[in-house]
């Protein structure tokens, strides 16, 4: 099976090129991100206490999750109950960033990652895709941008996306995501080795597809 890994820091467009290429490429797009918003949503609405780790790893031994593709398009369900459209809300990618540095939970969806990757051609974006869930990806890119053109980006998405949300407050919850996931203990969010790192800092999202399938078509 051939595997691409795409790792980044958040709002760097990771998710887009991941969607636009997995169509090209005819590869199944998994996006690793949402499977920690899942389980997030589910610890929130339980109001679990983040440092009780016992009845975490209880409430997770009796988790359901499973990930279907429909039309290319992933819909996640925890213990049957499809939440794919309850996920992409602040309070739930701030819960997503203090729930995915626990052992537990990434433990929890490790198996779940490295099972699919193996049974598809993949392209998998999240923070450890390239130095934990795919060590030996065919490619690994790492894309990255600077805080105010990442922040600028997922303000006019959640906008779109009908979201009344300010411009200052992305940006704060931005940065605090991106300090939690890349100085936690668990995986980390590092560049791998052997990864192409992209600046898409000022780069239209036509621009960051041209480089990235430049990369693609000289590696496969
Ligand atoms: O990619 P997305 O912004 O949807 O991810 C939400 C959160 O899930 C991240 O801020 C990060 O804490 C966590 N995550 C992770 N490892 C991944 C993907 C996401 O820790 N592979």
């Amino acid at each position: 099976m051939k595997s691409i890994a795409i790792d980044g820091p958040s709002g760097a467009g990771k998710s887009t090129i991941a969607k636009i290429l997995s169509k090209q490429l005819g590869f199944i797009y998994l996006d690793t991100g949402a499977l920690y918003r899942s389980i997030s949503y589910k610890l929130l609405n339980m109001n679990v206490d983040i440092n009780n780790h016992i009845l975490l790893e209880d409430i997770l031994s009796t988790t359901k999750i499973d990930i279907k593709f429909i039309n290319n398009c992933q819909k996640i369900y925890i213990d049957d109950i499809d939440i794919s459209d309850n996920i992409r809300k602040p309070e739930i990618s701030m819960a997503a960033s203090k729930f995915s540095a626990i052992d537990s939970v990434r433990k929890y969806l490790f198996k779940k990652q490295v099972d699919i990757s193996k049974k598809n051609n993949i392209i998998m974006d999240g923070r450890d895709i390239g130095t934990i869930i795919l060590p030996n990806a065919d490619l690994k890119i790492f894309l990255t941008a600077d805080l105010d053109d990442r922040a600028n980006r997922r303000y006019k998405e959640l906008k779109k996306n009908g979201m009344n949300i300010k411009l200052e407050d992305v940006k704060r919850d931005m940065e605090n995501r991106d300090k939690n996931d890349s100085t936690r203990k668990m995986s980390p969010l590092t560049i791998a080795e052997d990864a192409v790192v992209i600046d898409t800092t000022g780069y239209s999202l036509e621009k960051t597809l041209d480089v990235v399938s430049i990369i693609i078509k000289g590696r496969f």
